[in-house]
């Protein structure tokens, strides 16, 4: 699988949930982060894959 395909896929996956009848609470659904979350960020854009996970940490310290 190329790396375009899996980063679609990724961002597929992390689109805001959408329940019943339509109904958002605007946030996504694979991790629970404010849509459009930063994994989807990161998978549409062209971001440095190896670069860091969120953009906003990109200042900060690693906590994991
Ligand atoms: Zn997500």
């Amino acid at each position: 699988m190329s790396a375009e395909l899996r980063l679609a896929r990724i961002a597929e996956a992390h689109t805001r949930y959408v329940g019943i009848a339509g109904l958002t609470d605007g946030i996504c659904a694979e991790c629970g982060y404010t849509d459009p979350c930063p994994t989807y960020i990161w998978a549409t854009t062209d971001r440095d894959p190896l670069a860091l996970w969120n953009p906003e940490d990109d200042e900060d310290d690693e906590d994991d």
